[in-house]
């Protein structure tokens, strides 16, 4: 069976029904950028809580169905306008940024392209360099081209390696520039709009596998958690290279977040075998009655 990396969703807003539906599609791991929740948070306490639970209850529940779990931190774009709390923020990442399972900051950048937003994202980029991580970026959905064109020269202004910079939120508008300067490329496949599979499987035709990144970035909104694996299959049957396909729904991913020194391909192909009686300070995924999933060695799926 085929193996997946998912690495851009956000699981937190997700079901069990969706990690059940993810493994069986393939995805054997999964990266959770740091990002807003709808709702504008007014206390630092509100942001370090979320940061321990990307680290802590969300590794723990992705296990429970058998899925790798990791997460990038950062301060996004939006709450980056939120001045005052934006700067207890900053005092809280660098802690957060050296825990167990964190493969970059991320995901910071732009959204308005306010001076607040610009005042961040250079601090950050800073930041990734203390803590010797690769970046995820967040390119603005309004503007995207001057801002995805801005972000990389921001970053180039602060003498990031562009070998460990992911942009992501691309589009037939930003790709070849994106790519002309050496950084990574992701796209996020949105059901119903114009980024969807069909239009992924033409930008891979044309620019090839060569650091082409496939990312759901499923959260609360209308998303697909299983738009890796489907976009992989579409790409299958319109004749992309096995080969091609694996990079850009698996390899790619693995490269760069890999930098990091805290992602690597044993950490699924040797995990442990899932086991629902497990619990996290106390807590389990199950309910009221339900017969714990315990695998033996003989349920492993092979991949
Ligand atoms: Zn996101």
């Amino acid at each position: 069976m085929e193996m997946y990396i998912d690495p851009h969703i956000h699981l937190v807003s997700r079901t069990t029904d969706d990690y059940e539906a993810m493994r069986k599609a393939g995805i054997v791991a999964t990266i959770e950028p740091a990002f807003w929740l709808g709702q504008p948070r007014t206390e630092v306490g509100s942001f370090k809580d979320y940061f321990s639970t990307l680290v802590g209850w969300e590794r723990f529940r992705a296990s429970q169905f058998g899925i790798v779990h990791y997460c990038t931190m950062g301060l996004n774009s939006k709450e980056a306008n939120n001045v005052p709390l934006a700067e207890q923020v900053m005092e809280l990442l660098p802690l957060y940024a050296g825990k167990e399972g964190v493969v970059a900051i991320g995901e910071i950048g732009y959204d308005d392209q306010t001076e607040a937003e610009d005042r961040f994202y250079r601090l950050q980029l800073e930041l990734a360099k203390e803590v010797d991580l690769p970046v995820l970026i967040h390119t603005p959905h309004r503007d995207k081209k001057k801002g995805t064109t801005r972000s990389m020269d921001v970053a180039d202004e602060h003498g990031m390696d562009p070998g460990w910079v992911v942009v992501d939120h691309n589009n037939e508008e930003t790709v070849e520039e994106v790519l002309d300067r050496g950084y990574w490329a992701a796209f996020t496949i949105y059901p119903h709009t114009k980024m969807g599979s069909e239009r992924m499987v033409e930008i891979v035709k044309q620019y090839g596998p060569e650091r082409i990144i496939v990312n759901s970035a499923a959260d609360w909104g209308i998303s697909d958690p299983l738009a890796v694996p489907k976009t992989a299959n579409l790409m299958r049957k319109l004749g992309i290279p096995e080969e091609d396909i694996r990079m850009t729904t698996y390899q790619n991913a693995l490269t760069v977040f890999g930098l990091s020194g805290q992602m690597d391909e044993s950490d699924w192909l040797n995990a442990a075998p899932i086991d629902q009686t497990k619990k996290l300070g106390g807590n389990s995924v199950l309910r009221g009655g339900q017969v714990p999933r315990v695998e033996g060695p003989a349920d492993r799926v092979e991949n």
